[in-house]
């Protein structure tokens, strides 16, 4: 199934899907987790638009490489090109909309890369490695230090939490990401993940959610 931009009432949005901007060890107790260093300055990774897929209907992951880590992330979608430095309100005024995402990861794939130097791609581009449901409005929250996101497998609760946990909060980051390059409407940022990364199975049921802002149902098929 192929992916388009689209609000929770189902309304497309016009600009088409561009990149994926990532964030890894956002979260402290994630880097932990993965007995990973905190970075003294964002960790940022792309993952190529043509990797995205909706999360309605399910979606495949591959069996051939591994495990497949899920990470829930917050997903902020821009509406309006960010260059150089842009201010407070540049950034607010650029954001279309909030998403509960998954970042899927090649765990043992990236660690070999990680122990070679290697960049992650093979690990974090693979096609299928990013879901994406649909997008809450940029009003839906008033403060983006109190944005919540909660993963539910099989009926468990495996991550919940918060935008008030990461190390680089969502606007500041934005900031920073675009002091490095152009961002573009259409482009996504996942603003990466909470403790209780694990793997998925073929069969698992899910629940994503910005917990009280929206809330969608998946496979992995
Ligand atoms: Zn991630």
């Amino acid at each position: 199934m192929s992916y388009q931009h689209q609000y929770v009432d189902g309304t497309r949005i016009h600009f088409p899907l561009g990149k994926v901007v990532c964030i890894g060890r956002n979260y402290a107790e994630h880097a932990k987790e993965l007995d990973n260093p905190i970075p003294s300055e964002p960790l940022l990774f792309i993952k190529p638009g043509s990797c995205v897929v909706p999360l309605e209907g399910g979606f495949k992951i591959p069996t051939d490489r591994g495990s497949v880590h899920y990470e829930a992330e917050i997903a902020v979608l821009l509406g309006k090109p960010l260059s150089t430095h842009p201010t407070v309100e540049e950034v607010l005024d650029a954001i279309s909309g909030y998403a509960p995402a998954l970042d899927l990861t090649l765990r043992e794939v990236q660690a070999t890369l990680k122990e070679k130097g290697l960049p992650w791609e093979l690990a974090k581009s693979f096609d299928g490695a990013c879901v994406l449901p649909p997008f809450v409005s940029a009003g839906t929250f008033d403060d983006l230090a109190d944005i919540g996101i909660r993963l539910t497998i099989n009926g468990e609760v495996r991550q919940d939490g918060n935008s008030a946990l990461m190390l680089n909060p969502i606007v500041p980051m934005i900031q920073h990401i675009a002091g490095h390059f152009a961002l573009q409407p259409g482009d996504v940022i996942l603003t990466g993940t909470p403790a209780g990364v694990g793997p998925f199975n073929v069969g698992d049921e899910l629940v994503l959610e910005l917990p009280g802002a929206s809330r969608f149902e998946g496979r992995v098929l």
